[in-house]
């Protein structure tokens, strides 16, 4: 019934729903929201701002509350967890309720306990997996994902051990071309001194400051123009000190000439700063002891084990493709020339997006994934059914917001816009009379079937606490606990 799989708001919802005052506007909703990063945050906030006296209850997988905005933004754009002192007063509101170490749909039976003991559920759980690329080779040890490197160095404990061996490797391919292929290069390649003081954990810089890592290589499938890096990043890493972009191919430079006076005014300002790089090279003053480059049109076809070195790959064969589009509007389809090429490279990092994974219970309560997008089918934020014809009715009462929304892309603050009119949705749902306003139980109704007892906002503000004492005697702005059992036996 639904064309597309998520239809985005229009932002005039709430206009609307003002108008309505019914029968449902005595009772206060409570409201269980899966998931504690941005979109659960934000959501969260809309619905205790504009429907006074609800209740939100926020269940959290791991101990610790923020999700990406602690474990995926890079230590050095401290400026970007900012949010977290927004989420931190949205958990002062006396309606809301935190309950972190308690995964949701790991088993069926929490995810029903959710849906019987709340009036409504929204679904922010993000994307905790990565997509995989299909490849010989890509379970080589030398080959890591994106998503567990940037883990790891931000102390997600799932991660904590992972030790890329980079003191053994020179020369490294990052394949794709976004914004997280981005942090990574500048992980490996940036000044030590200037994340000293970040909230990296110690252990990672520990083993970045034994890196030989001298070159890396960022791959893309399509062309320059298809690039899906943003300006200010990339501009990031050209005036990244003590290392040095190598110039263009020339090729890529002409690939996109003829459409020069057709792009719009960012894709102009990304080429600049592309062109202008050997440039910034010149200007920098210190030793420059490392160089990296952008290649386009190659897809990864093979990664190969190293001869000597199990940890390390010997190097990473790319196909060759072109690129056939008509005119800047139309979308470029890429097409194999048949040629091939291997990048010598000793470690590998796939960063080619990340992947949300159906919790269990979402079968019997007949919510329709869409397992090849890594998303929650939706119209507008509400969660459809399944249907024989594709996507069904919407389910009223279940709602879905963040990167389990539309995929995994946006960054922090479309999260927010898009999460404030998911919870406006949720608002105007309540006014039309479509949930069960009955009284619920809430976490009471659901404390029965949670295996360990769940981490408190209290409980959470003892560890950040420590955390930031510990940060203080290092010069860092908080020291992250690796260990979930660590943090465990402080709220213990
Ligand atoms: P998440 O932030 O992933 O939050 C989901 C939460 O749900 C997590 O806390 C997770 O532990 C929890 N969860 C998962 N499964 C369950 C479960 N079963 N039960 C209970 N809880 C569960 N944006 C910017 O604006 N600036 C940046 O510099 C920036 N850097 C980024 C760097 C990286 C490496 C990445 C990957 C993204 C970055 N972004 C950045 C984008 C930004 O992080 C996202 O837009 C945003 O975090 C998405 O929010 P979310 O709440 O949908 O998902
Ligand atoms: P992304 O922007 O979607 O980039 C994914 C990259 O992987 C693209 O280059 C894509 O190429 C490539 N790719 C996908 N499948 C591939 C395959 N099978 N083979 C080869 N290449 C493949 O995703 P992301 O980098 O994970 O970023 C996610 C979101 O977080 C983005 O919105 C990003 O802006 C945001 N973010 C923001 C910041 C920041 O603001 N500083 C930092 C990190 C992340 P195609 O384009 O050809 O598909």
């Amino acid at each position: 019934m639904f064309g597309i799989a998520s239809r985005r708001g229009t932002g005039s919802i709430f206009r609307a729903i003002k108008c309505y005052s019914t029968a449902a506007e005595n009772t206060p909703l409570k409201v269980a929201v899966i998931g504690s990063g941005p979109a659960g945050f934000y959501t969260a906030y809309r619905l205790l701002e504009k429907l006074p006296g609800t209740q939100v209850d926020m269940y959290e997988s791991l101990p610790v509350p923020y999700g990406l905005a602690r474990f995926g933004v890079a230590p050095d754009h401290p400026e970007v967890k900012n949010c977290q002192d927004k989420f931190n007063e949205v958990a002062q509101y006396p309606g809301f309720q935190f309950f972190g170490n308690v995964a949701i749909g790991k088993d069926e039976e929490t995810l029903v306990a959710l849906k019987e003991n709340y009036n409504s559920v929204v679904f922010a759980y993000g994307s905790s997996e990565d997509r995989q690329l299909g490849i010989p080779g890509e379970d080589l040890p030398g080959v890591f994902s994106a998503r567990e490197f940037v883990g790891w160095y931000n102390g997600l404990p799932e991660h904590s051990g992972l030790n890329p061996p980079l003191e053994d490797a020179e020369d490294v391919v990052i394949i794709g071309n976004g914004n997280v292929a981005l942090d990574v290069a500048r992980m490996l390649l940036c000044n030590l001194d200037k994340i000293k003081s970040t909230d990296i954990t110690e252990e990672s810089f520990e083993v970045l400051k034994k890196s030989k890592v001298k070159r890396v290589r960022i791959v893309a499938r399509r062309g320059l123009l298809q690039s899906a890096f943003t300006t200010k990043e990339i501009r990031e890493l050209v005036k990244e000190p003590g290392s040095a972009m190598e110039p263009l191919e020339d090729e890529y430079i002409e690939s996109y000439k003829p459409f020069i006076p057709l792009l719009g005014r960012a894709t102009k300002r990304l080429t600049q700063v592309l062109e202008k790089a050997p440039k910034e090279n010149e200007a920098k003053t210190g030793p420059i002891t490392k160089s990296w480059r952008l290649d386009y049109l190659q897809s990864p076809v093979q990664f190969f084990p190293h001869p000597a070195n199990p940890k390390l790959l010997s190097g990473t064969k790319f196909g060759k493709n072109t690129l056939i589009q008509d005119n800047i509007t139309s979308p470029a389809t890429v097409l194999s020339t048949g040629e091939e090429i291997i990048h010598k490279s000793e470690l590998a990092f796939r960063s080619i997006g990340y992947k949300a994974l159906p919790l269990k219970g979402m079968d019997k309560l007949e919510i329709s994934f869409d397992e090849r997008r890594g998303m929650i089918p939706n119209d507008l934020g509400r969660v459809v059914g399944k249907s024989d014809r594709g996507y069904g009715e919407p389910l009223y009462g279940l709602y879905v917001a963040g990167w389990v929304k539309n995929g995994p892309t946006g960054v922090i603050a479309t999260t927010m816009r898009e999460s404030f009119e998911v919870a406006e949705t949720l608002i105007e749902d309540y006014y039309k009379n479509r949930l069960d306003t009955s009284h619920k139980p809430g976490f009471e109704g659901v404390k029965p079937v949670l295996k360990t007892p769940p981490v408190t906002w209290d409980d959470w503000l003892k560890i950040e606490k420590i955390e930031n004492e510990r940060g203080a005697s290092l010069g860092k702005p908080r020291s992250k606990f690796t260990d979930t059992a660590e943090m465990l036996k402080i709220v213990e």
